[in-house]
């Protein structure tokens, strides 16, 4: 580990602008604190509301990050309320919570870190902490103590596991007023404080005593795992079992709500799972209570005698879920107290980290971004679990520390916190022709109401440009770009298993590409006729059987959504290929519902009329050919389709989005085998 402070950065600072500049210092390294974890603070004299010098604490608000700090996020406290909690004996987490609520200097400002007393009743300037891998490593550890000691000597305090609040800030504080010459406190199975008369000191001496700690590992034996038990599978096959299984996966660990996979096959977590000792050292337990948050307690470990087989993993993935709930619910039970009047229903049972040999990790969370978290924070427990073995033996907290910190209710009262989720939180679409037009005004919609996307046209760079939108606006890993032509079986193949991969499954099919090539019947050449019915009926029938076969693997039914046209009920002329394509695209569609209907799968159609906006179905030649058709001029062709219908609306991309987001919602929960125009009423075109 690396001191990165540097002087010539901070020059210009006051103590908060520095105190931020060291949170991110601490924050932009992840074998020092993961997403969330870790606190900072520092003590100065400041005036408060009544224009009193007091002394103050400014300290890192609940749920910030410490990589991306800035100075709103640290609220401040008046030290004169704080400090006459250290002549008590005990608090418990809620008054403490209330009280420092109450020693806030300015209204409005975040709740406080949860460590704040331990903060507090340091009497440093500065104060750093965090869950340094290495550190976690020597005290997760059989042989802790002398594991420490050979390390620390009696430069540190060592403070036993207990969970942070008031007991733990006046234990630390205690033992820092006995031995004055501390220079840290390690927290067994938590982490690292430090302290200096500025942040820089407070910060450099953190970083030398996780040096001292990762020099020590590095020192220790190599064969951490015990050697390899099974070569993992190669590269292409650990693909394809991976995009085989993960349906099925998806829908056994989303039972009580819908998740989102992530697949990891990386060198590190194949090193682990195919090792001798992983599934003993993977049973043990989390590193540090904040990780159990994210992984629970222990992952699912499978065991396959052939992972390369699709069937054995999926009996495996069957018989592995059964039993995790099972153990899950056991240990709820036997930790949580009849009597206590505070008893938090049992959360959801289902493992976060999925485990198969030779093939790969599954993480599992409620978007893209949760089950990424997941998956950073288990690459750090097998880092911590290594490092452990290397010197040791690797311990975790007991199974009553661990209830206490899944149950633990500051930490419930947190998820109470969180915004609703939206309509489409949790769901993955797949959206064809989504470059540009009716598609790509899908493609947004669906996203801002919560959907991962999978955005797919033949225009690859447009595929790219939405997907880099919709990540813009809604957050990492809501969407991904694949090119495909949906007349092309392997492409379609290829983009499904993708999907597979970065999902876990599918919810929602929107089959919209499409294309207008113009002509009567007998000047129509056979290629045209043949490319209208590859695209516009072939296309729709690949995309769909992909999809309902994950639909049915998965086993949570699904919405397929087809784009029809005004022209199915209404054909016009010199539009006969189109017309003639996109029919069969709605009889598919209607058959489609038929068969799936036993599977929860619903499948509807939208009929759209005379979209131009940044629409490709309307070229220049037909936007030529329909006014010529229609006996106007060119640039009134918008105006006649508006005059033409009910409404005399000019319709929108985002009104057939609209459409869409109804269909593939549980708001048309019932609705199967229909046909919605959004056309501004055409009179001829009614379904009948
Ligand atoms: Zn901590």
């Amino acid at each position: 580990m690396r001191n990165r402070w540097d002087d010539s950065q901070i020059r210009e600072m006051d103590e908060l602008d520095k105190l931020v500049y060291m949170s991110r210092l601490i924050g932009e390294d992840p074998s020092l604190v993961l997403w969330g974890g870790g606190n900072t603070s520092i003590k100065i004299t400041e005036r408060d509301f009544r224009d009193r010098e007091v002394p103050a604490m400014w300290i890192k608000g609940s749920g910030s990050d410490l990589k991306s700090m800035v100075r709103r996020q640290f609220p401040r406290l008046n030290l004169d309320d704080i400090l006459p909690l250290f002549q008590r004996e005990d608090m418990s987490d809620e008054d403490m919570v209330a009280y420092l609520e109450s020693c806030l200097m300015d209204p409005g400002s975040p709740r406080p870190s949860i460590e704040t007393l331990l903060h507090a009743f340091l009497p440093f300037m500065s104060v750093a902490h965090s869950h340094a891998d290495a550190v976690v490593a020597l005290t997760n550890n059989h042989d802790a103590e002398a594991v420490l000691k050979r390390v620390y000597g009696d430069e540190v305090a060592v403070v036993e596991y207990l969970r942070p609040g008031f007991k733990l800030s006046k234990l630390v504080g205690l033992a820092l007023k006995q031995t004055p010459s501390f220079r840290g406190v390690v927290l067994v199975n938590h982490g690292l404080f430090t302290w200096g008369d500025d942040t820089k000191s407070a910060y450099e001496q953190h970083i030398e005593l996780v040096c001292k700690a990762e020099e020590y590992i590095s020192s220790g034996s190599k064969k951490v795992f015990g050697g390899p038990r099974q070569q993992p599978l190669d590269s292409r096959q650990r693909r394809r079992t991976a995009a085989a299984a993960a349906p099925a996966l998806r829908g056994l660990v989303s039972q009580n709500r819908p998740m989102v996979l992530r697949f990891d096959d990386s060198p590190e977590v194949l090193e682990f799972i195919s090792s001798e000792h992983g599934q003993r050292l993977s049973a043990i337990g989390p590193a540090t209570p904040d990780h159990l948050i994210h992984t629970k307690r222990k992952p699912l470990w499978l065991e396959v005698s052939d992972p390369g087989n699709t069937q054995t993993v999926s009996q495996a993935l069957r018989d592995g879920i059964t039993r995790y709930v099972d153990e899950y619910s056991q240990w709820y039970r036997a930790h949580t107290s009849e009597e206590n009047p505070m008893k938090h229903p049992m959360l959801d049972p289902y493992p976060r980290v999925v485990l198969l040999p030779g093939v790969g990790m599954w993480t599992t969370g409620k978007d893209a971004l949760a089950a990424q978290i997941t998956a950073d924070i288990y690459h750090h427990t097998i880092n911590v679990i290594g490092s452990a073995q290397s010197v040791g033996d690797y311990t975790s907290l007991t199974a009553q520390d661990a209830y206490d910190a899944e149950y633990w209710p500051l930490e419930l009262y947190k998820l109470t916190l969180a915004p609703p989720e939206k309509e489409l939180a949790r769901r993955v679409a797949l959206i064809t022709g989504a470059a540009n037009g009716i598609g790509k005004a899908i493609a947004l919609r669906l996203a801002a109401e919560g959907a991962h996307v999978a955005v797919t046209d033949v225009d690859a760079e447009g595929c790219r440009d939405v997907a880099a939108d919709i990540i813009a606006a809604n957050g990492p890993g809501r969407a991904v770009a694949l090119p495909m032509d949906v007349a092309s079986e392997q492409q379609v193949s290829e983009a499904f298993q993708e999907v597979r991969r970065a999902y876990g499954g599918l919810d929602i099919l929107v089959s919209n590409a499409g294309i207008a090539p113009v002509g009567a019947i007998d000047s129509l050449s056979p290629a045209d006729w043949q490319r209208a019915l590859d695209i516009n009926t072939t296309g729709h029938f690949l995309v769909a059987a992909e999809a309902i076969r994950i639909m049915k693997e998965q086993g949570t039914g699904g919405s397929l959504v087809f784009i029809g046209t005004k022209n199915v009920p209404a054909p016009g002329a010199d539009f006969g290929a189109y017309s003639v394509s996109k029919a069969a695209e709605v009889q598919l569609a209607r058959v489609i519902a038929i068969e799936n209907g036993q599977f929860g799968i619903r499948s509807n159609v939208v009929n759209p009329d005379a979209i131009f906006q940044g629409s490709r179905l309307w070229s220049e030649e037909i936007r030529q050919e329909r006014a010529n058709a229609h006996g106007v001029p060119v640039e009134k062709l918008e105006e006649f389709y508006q005059q033409r219908n009910l409404l005399k609306a000019q319709v929108y991309a985002e009104d057939v989005a609209e459409a869409v987001l109804f269909l593939a919602s549980d708001r048309s929960a019932k609705t199967t085998g229909a046909m919605m125009p959004v056309d501004g009423g055409v009179r001829e075109a009614f379904p009948r």
